[in-house]
C-alpha cells in the first residue's frame, strides 16, 4: 500500500476518539454551514449557529461513555445552563447570595447524581449509538428551535438537519474506525455504531420510538424543507407525505 493510503488508514482506524469526531465533525458542518450561507439560506450569524450544532452533533453519541472529558464537561455545562436558568427565574424571590446557593446546588446535582445515575443506565455505543436516536435529537432540535428562535421555517427545520448530520457522521466515522483497512479484517465493534436501533435494549429503543413520534407531532409543518428539497432536485420525497404531516 503507498505510503499515502496507509497513513490515511491509520489515521481512520485511531478515529473513534474524541479529537477525531471533533476535526472531522467541525469539518463536515463547517462545509454544510458554507453552502447553506452561500445559497442564503442563513446570514453569517445564523450559519455560525448552525456550525456549532453540527459539532455538537458530531460528538453528542458519545455522552454514553462513562466518566470521560468531554462527558465531565457536558454535564458540567449543563449544570451551570440549568442552574443559571434557575437562579433568573427565581430572581424576584431570593437575595443574591441565596440565589448563588441554588445556582450551585443545582450545578452540584447535575454535575454529580445525575451523571453517574447517566453512566449507570447508558451503555456505550447502546441506544445513542443509533439512527433511531439521531432522528429524535434532531427533531428535538427543531421543536426547540421552533420554540425559542426566531428562524423562517425553513431554517428552523435546517437546525434538525444539521444536528442530524453531525450525529451522522459520528456513527459513520465510528463504522469507518471499525473497519481495520489495513488488515482488511472487521473488528468486533463493527455494526454497533450506524444501526437502526439497539434491539438488545430494546423497551429504550420503545421509549425512544415514542418520543420521535412526540416529537414529530411538535414539530412545525415540514412543508417548507419539502418544497426547498424538491427544488433542489436531489432526494425525491412522495408527494403525499407532507400531507401526511399537515
Ligand atoms: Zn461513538
Amino acid at each position: 500500500m503507498p505510503r499515502a493510503a496507509e497513513a490515511t488508514a491509520r489515521w481512520l482506524l485511531g478515529m473513534a476518539n474524541f479529537q477525531a469526531h471533533l476535526t472531522v465533525g467541525a469539518t463536515v458542518a463547517g462545509i454544510a454551514a458554507l453552502a447553506v450561507n452561500y445559497h442564503e439560506l442563513a446570514n453569517f450569524n445564523q450559519a455560525q449557529g448552525l456550525f456549532v450544532l453540527g459539532v455538537a452533533g458530531s460528538l453528542f453519541p458519545d455522552i454514553d461513555v462513562d466518566d470521560s472529558k468531554p462527558v465531565r464537561g457536558f454535564f458540567a455545562l449543563l449544570g451551570l445552563g440549568l442552574g443559571l436558568a434557575a437562579a433568573s427565574a427565581l430572581r424576584q424571590r431570593f437575595l443574591i447570595f441565596e440565589l448563588a446557593l441554588i445556582w450551585v446546588g443545582i450545578w452540584l446535582v447535575v454535575y454529580f447524581p445525575l451523571r453517574m445515575l447517566f453512566a449507570r443506565l447508558t451503555v456505550h455505543r447502546g441506544i445513542y449509538h443509533s439512527l433511531l436516536m439521531a432522528a429524535t435529537v434532531a427533531i428535538f432540535a427543531v421543536v426547540a428551535a421552533d420554540r425559542w428562535l426566531d428562524f423562517d421555517p425553513l431554517l428552523t427545520w435546517l437546525v434538525g438537519g444539521f444536528v442530524l448530520l453531525g450525529y451522522l457522521t459520528h456513527l459513520v466515522l465510528d463504522e469507518i474506525a471499525s473497519i481495520d483497512l489495513a488488515g482488511k479484517r472487521i473488528k468486533r465493534s463493527f455494526g454497533t455504531a450506524l444501526k437502526p436501533l439497539s434491539l438488545n435494549a430494546w423497551p429504550v429503543s420503545l421509549l425512544c420510538l415514542g418520543l420521535l413520534g412526540v416529537g414529530l407531532w411538535l414539530a412545525p409543518d415540514p412543508a417548507p424543507l419539502f418544497h426547498w428539497l424538491r427544488n433542489l432536485g436531489l432526494p425525491q420525497l412522495p408527494q403525499t407525505l407532507p400531507a401526511f404531516f399537515s
